[in-house]
């Protein structure tokens, strides 16, 4: 009887325990590649531990709520990426990982309703980011009936000013401004609306900082602020400047440091160059360059929309392939060799410095071709490999000894002593059946049984 008893109180703390687990839906079938999660719980909140290479991601839960750090939420849905995050960034291409992720706002149309005291400073915050951004941002004065808009309130509840989410993620999404926080912290938070996570969160941040998670005290309500995100992307280079990013000091304690062992501070002042290209990589260039992606020896390329009193600077990746003649918004581009550059502007507006890119292909490139298995009897395949171009096709010729020519890339019997000629032609917008290569080589009788 008491046996009874004791499996009963065993099969009801296990339903207990699943209906817990509930909310885990543990790790999904795909997790088999050794990813674990650790759970923790401190103070009510879970501490959800999920390995990233090295590192450990940590994801606070309270209640439904999933806090990246203590002024960011995600979504259940962007915390169930995270945990099979180990998996998909082998499966998935990185694009697809990071739009799956952060759904971005459509048309870079950020909607939101003022429900706080601070409107003047909320402007000045909006204006800091419409300066240097391709975003619209557009005012409600009440609830439009769908949940594409942001709600911006007044909490000081948390100590922090912070977002309940990141991206336009569907259900209500709400600023919370903490009256000790000024415009640009008010900045930062609608960054975080808009999709950017914090600078020293960026996959690639091992390349750029060194992190010392050690120093910091084992809990990891504080551990998880230094978060990587796997499934984000960090665009140029680690920017020190960014509004995004967290000081390397935190009370007295190097916790981040540059490769060369210095700190840095932070600023909540304006828009650096890497977030501005951060929220052009979103959302588009606010300056896009007109211009074509490839030209043969000269293009102009112009930015239509630059506004009065902006200016414009030019400058080439590699110099050696094009010189530059700027003419107000325009540049004409001369080519002087072949190859592949930027092209960059920098606009200068309101105080900022807002840089611009495009790729520009100056053609052609030299083809390479490599022949397998010539001089011997028997068959011989012929490839092209490297330096191709988008918009150009090649066609390879192969001549016998006998003077019979063949076209298709692959397989050409060597069936005939004597020489080959190998002979490759490009075909783009600057030239027609071009010769680019030419070769030769002697098929010889290696003794082979067969005659
Ligand atoms: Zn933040």
């Amino acid at each position: 009887m008491r046996k009874k008893h004791a499996y009963l109180a065993i099969a009801l703390l296990l339903l207990i325990f699943v209906g817990c687990q509930k909310l885990d839906e543990s790790i999904e079938p795909g997790l088999s590649n050794g990813n674990t999660i650790k759970v923790d719980t401190i103070g009510g909140a879970l501490f959800h531990s999920i390995p990233y290479q090295h590192h450990n991601v940590i994801i606070k839960q309270v209640d439904d709520k999933y806090f990246f750090s203590d002024d960011i939420q995600i979504s259940r849905r962007q915390f169930n990426l995270l945990r099979s995050g180990g998996l998909a960034e082998y499966t998935k291409p990185r694009s697809a990982i990071i739009d799956d992720f952060t759904y971005r706002w459509s048309s870079g149309e950020w909607r939101y309703l003022i429900a706080s005291t601070r409107r003047t400073e909320i402007l000045q915050a909006i204006q800091m980011i419409a300066d240097v951004s391709n975003i619209t941002f557009i005012e409600l004065t009440s609830n439009p009936g769908h949940s594409n808009y942001v709600t911006i309130v007044d909490d000081n509840s948390e100590g922090t000013s912070f977002s309940n989410h990141i991206g336009c993620e569907p259900g209500n999404k709400e600023l919370h401004l903490h009256s000790s926080q000024g415009v640009g912290t008010i900045a930062h938070e609608i960054l975080h609306s808009l999709g950017i996570f914090h600078e020293q969160t960026r996959p690639d941040r091992d390349n750029f900082i060194n992190v010392f998670i050690d120093r910091l005290p084992s809990d990891p309500t504080v551990r998880y602020q230094y978060n990587i995100n796997p499934l984000s992307r960090g665009v140029g280079g680690f920017d020190f400047e960014s509004i995004m990013l967290y000081p390397s000091v935190r009370n007295g304690v190097t916790i981040m440091e540059r490769k060369d062992n210095t700190t840095w501070g932070f600023q909540r002042s304006y828009l650096s160059t890497g977030d501005i290209q951060g929220l052009a990589a979103l959302y588009g260039d606010k300056f896009p360059i007109q211009g074509p992606t490839s030209f043969c020896n000269s293009a102009t390329y112009s930015i239509s929309n630059l506004p009065v009193g902006a200016s414009v600077s030019w400058a080439v990746s590699n110099t050696t392939l094009a010189s530059l003649a700027p003419s107000g918004s325009a540049v004409t581009i001369t080519r002087s060799a072949y190859g592949s550059a930027n092209l960059l502007a920098t606009v200068l507006f309101n105080g900022n410095s807002i840089v611009v890119t495009k790729p520009i292909i100056l053609v052609y490139k030299q083809p390479t071709i490599t022949v397998n298995g010539g001089n011997t009897w028997g068959g011989s395949k012929f490839y092209i490999i490297g330096n191709t171009e988008p918009g150009t096709s090649y066609r390879l010729e192969v001549t016998t000894p006998s003077g019979s020519v063949y076209t298709a890339l692959g397989e050409v019997s060597l069936d005939q002593l004597g020489k080959y000629w190998v002979r490759l032609y490009l075909t783009n917008s600057c030239f027609t059946e071009k010769l680019v290569h030419t070769s030769s080589f002697i098929s010889v009788d290696d003794g082979g049984p067969i005659h």
